[in-house]
This record gives structure tokens, sequence and C-alpha cells, in this order.
């Protein structure tokens, strides 16, 4: 579903991936660790065009993300994502954040955007917080709606970046739960999480990287019991 074929991108002088290769399968879930600075968000913001590459190709379904021709808006209709950060809007109620997408650029009819979006909230569990304003959420909340309103443009994959980094430790669980259940319902997903029980529970294979290269890809239990890289043992050893 997403290919990266040698895919190199520098910041100025700095080669922040190096040539990268990998590929995404439709139901997949990928979850990429690796030390600070490794270029998993960069990796991410890539898939999205948040960033641009140097050299090499991501192909989503065949389609060269990076490619001139390629219309940002409608890859990333097809392409949620859920970042540290929530950026829901401020100023319009959590149902409203939720259907916007869907009725402006979809051009989904306001009352099925509504339903549907209802039906997010109840996934996520907050069918209780539709009128209620993102500041009046907490941050675990927060990060819950701004999933609701990722999935709510149907999206065939989902990227999160650590989306539980920026929130209090009793609030990571209810954002981890509602990725889990996203992974066993078999979405797409690739995620850059620390969250090392995730990864074990629901990766089909964990990306390892270092000085932005993939040092290693493996299934979890063959990557958290017998890791085969030398600086994935050392990344894993510090964690203990
Ligand atoms: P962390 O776990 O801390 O989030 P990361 O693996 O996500 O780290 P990236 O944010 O992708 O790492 O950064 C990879 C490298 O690229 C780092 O050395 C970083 O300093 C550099 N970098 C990232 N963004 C920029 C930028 N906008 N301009 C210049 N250098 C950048
Ligand atoms: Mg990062």
């Amino acid at each position: 579903m997403i290919l990266f074929n040698q895919v190199n991108k520098w910041y100025g002088e700095y080669q922040a991936l190096t040539d990268l290769s990998a590929e995404i399968k439709s139901g997949e879930v990928v979850v990429i660790c690796g030390p600070s600075g490794s270029g998993k968000s960069t990796l991410s913001r890539t898939v999205n065009r948040l960033e641009p590459i140097g050299q090499g190709q991501i192909l989503f379904d065949g389609v060269d993300i990076h490619g001139t021709s390629t219309r940002l808006n409608q890859l990333r209709t097809r392409i949620g994502f859920v970042f540290q950060s929530f950026n829901l809007f401020p100023h319009i109620s959590v149902i409203d954040n939720i259907m916007l997408s869907p009725a402006k650029v979809l051009g989904v009819k306001r009352s099925q955007a509504r339903r549907h979006a209802v039906e997010l909230l109840d996934r996520v569990g907050l069918a209780n917080k539709a009128n209620a304003y993102p500041a009046q959420l907490s941050g675990g909340q927060q990060q819950r709606v701004a999933i609701a309103r990722a999935l709510a443009m149907n999206p065939p994959v989902m990227l999160f970046d650590e989306p539980t980094s920026a929130l209090d430790p009793e609030m990571v669980g209810e954002v981890l739960n509602v990725m889990r259940g996203l992974a066993n319902e078999g979405m797409t997903m690739m995620c850059v999480t620390h969250e090392m029980n995730l990864a074990r529970e629901v990766a089909d294979t964990i990306w390892f990287m270092d000085e932005g290269r993939i040092l290693e890809k493996a299934a979890p239990a063959a990557f958290f019991t017998a890791p085969r890289h030398p600086r994935a043992q050392r990344f894993l050893a510090d964690l203990r």
C-alpha cells in the first residue's frame, strides 16, 4: 500500500533519511521505533508530504506521493494523521471538528456527516462530549477527538507520530486503547511510538531506525527477544 523506494532526504547539508526502502502492506501495522533524532518523524511527515524528499519515491497504492501532478488535498483525504499536538479547531465544537472535512472536502451531506461523527465519538468513548469545545477536554480526550476526526474521512491508512507523548501518564492508556482497537479491526497503520507495550501487542512489523536508516525490520516477538542489529540491542537494553 505504501512503498518507500530508496528515499533520501536532506535538511540543508544534514542527511535525515538515507537510502530508505520499505513497504507497508494493506492491513499491516508497522511500529517505528528508534532513538531520538533517528528520523522517525521525518519519515512519517514525508508520507503526507509535510516534508519533501530529496531523492527516491514514495508510492501510495502506486501513486507517487511526491509527484508533481499528485494533488495534495486528494492525497491527504486518504491518509489520516494524528501527531503529538492535537490541532483541533478551538472555536468549534467537538462534533463540528469531526464533521468539517467530510462535509467541506468530500461533500458529504451534513446529516450523514453528523451521524458518522456520532458513531466515531462513541467508538473513541466520547459520545457525551459532542457539544463540548476542545479547551473543555483533557489532553487524552482531545487526542481521541483528533483520531475520530481523522477517521471521519474513512482513510485506508492512519499515520501516528507519538500521539501519547504530550499526555499526562494517566491519559496515555485511553488513547492507546483506541489505537489498539483500530489495529485489531484491520486498519493499515504506521505508528511512531515509544510505547513498547503497544508495539509488542499490535505491531505486525517493527522498523528500528537510527541515523536516517532502517537498521532492522522484524516481527515484535523476534525484535524484543532477539534483536539482530547491535544498535537495536543497545537501544532495547537502555530501555530496561
Ligand atoms: P524524536 O524521537 O526525538 O522525535 P525523530 O526520530 O522523530 O526523533 P526527527 O525529528 O525525524 O527525529 O529528526 C531527524 C533528524 O533531522 C534530527 O537530527 C533533527 O535534528 C533533524 N531535523 C528534523 N527536522 C528538521 C528541520 N526542520 N530542519 C533541520 N533539521 C531537522
Ligand atoms: Mg519525532
